[in-house]
């Protein structure tokens, strides 16, 4: 799906080798530490070098620039997990992309890419659990030949990379990136949330451009704002809310990667662009890193759930009281299980014609548990219980 682009980019792979073997301890003083806004193309070489060392990564081009560098992207899940094989509520892994620096001189959106992938490659129960359920495709870098010929926002051409997504001739950038989105979106996992990374040197403060109904759909502009609340809910303080920067008040900006998002996928696809500050207060990359990761997590599960909480609203023969579940009598009974988010079964029985009653704590915990019944005939009611007994 991911071919190497071309000669081009195969001379930069063999940079990348070479850089390898040099490679300079994690976080040492960068290379080229007086262009490319103290972040230049050798930094992601060397970083690229300290990434690929861990097993959860696989670094992939998905392209070339006009001046032939490699269009990196880190690529972050666990490996032969059970994708596909935990029943019918999580079948599969989630996807989130971020692409960040399309503005070479907003060097902030590329160091919270950066934070982000240090947070997922971490050695720790939540890292490991986000590689579990999750494929996070990041490219730190999107427009290295601008960072390295000292643009502040154009590529090789002098174009606009983030505004010409409707152009009839598009630069060979965007086209990496778009075909990188449709190749994602036509596979088994496709793209839940798109994030765009920015930096913006006027507001010196930290948003996210939020889009009218006008412009997208009501349910569109719904889901932002749960999206921005959700993220900003994991970086307290840190992020403005939605009103802060709203557009497209009359229709989409086709020309932005949001409006290629919007035009083609809808509500299926939560895009955004986000905005760092380009100002002297900047900095806590990884505490933002860490809140849009989690910020979109928690958009995809709360996603998962949605249809099964909406039917639990109109389930009667399945109750929840103070001592336990209550699950209707019938004349022939049913069959009850109960699962956790993946789909895997923690315990199971059966009704039988006088109903039942599970008593909070003889069921087992977990963090998100969904009891199933299913009656005669095939129906089956769904409902979430809270996390743990009471
Ligand atoms: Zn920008």
């Amino acid at each position: 799906m991911l071919k190497w682009a071309g000669r081009a980019a195969q001379a930069a792979i063999m940079i990348l080798g070479l850089n390898l073997m040099a490679a300079a301890p994690a976080r040492a003083a960068d290379p080229d530490s007086t262009n490319g806004w103290n972040y230049g193309y050798d930094s992601l070489l060397r970083d690229l070098g300290e990434w690929r060392k861990s097993p959860h990564v696989r670094i992939d081009s998905v392209g070339a620039t006009v001046k032939g560098r490699a269009l990196w992207m880190v690529s972050i899940t666990a490996v032969g997990d059970s994708v596909g094989r935990s029943g019918d509520l999580t079948p599969r892994k989630h996807r989130v992309f971020m692409h960040a620096r399309t503005h070479p001189a907003e060097v902030q959106a590329q160091r919270v890419a950066n934070e982000a992938i240090r947070f997922l490659l971490a050695d720790n129960p939540q890292a490991e659990a986000l590689r579990r359920d999750f494929i996070f495709n990041i490219i730190p870098m999107y427009n290295p030949d601008g960072v390295e010929l000292g643009k502040p926002r154009q590529n090789a051409h002098d174009s606009d990379l983030e505004r010409n997504w409707n152009y009839a001739t598009m630069e060979p950038e965007p086209i990496a990136l778009k075909k990188t989105f449709q190749s994602f979106m036509a596979g088994p996992i496709p793209i839940e949330v798109a994030l765009n990374l920015h930096s913006d040197q006027f507001n010196c403060t930290r948003f996210f451009v939020f889009h009218f109904p006008a412009g997208t759909s009501q349910a569109y502009s719904d889901l932002e704002k749960s999206f921005i609340a959700g993220v900003q809910a994991r970086f307290p303080g840190g992020i403005k809310d939605y009103t802060f920067n709203q557009t497209w008040p009359v229709q989409p900006g086709l020309q932005y990667p949001e409006g290629f998002w919007w035009s083609n996928y809808h509500e299926n696809v939560m895009a955004l662009t986000y905005e760092d500050t380009n100002c002297p207060n900047a900095g806590r990359f990884d505490s933002t890193a860490t809140a849009l990761v989690l910020g979109s997590v928690d958009y995809i599960k709360a996603r998962m759930t949605a249809p099964v909480l909406a039917r639990a609203k109109t389930e009667t023969r399945v109750l929840l009281v103070p001592e336990g579940v209550r699950i209707a009598a019938g004349p022939e009974g049913g069959r009850w299980e109960l699962v956790d988010s993946r789909g895997r079964r923690m315990a199971e029985g059966a009704t039988g014609a006088q109903g039942a009653l599970l008593a909070w704590n003889g069921l087992p915990n977990a963090p998100m548990r969904i009891l199933s019944v299913a009656w005669p005939g095939g129906v089956r009611s769904r409902v979430v219980l809270p996390a743990s007994a009471r």
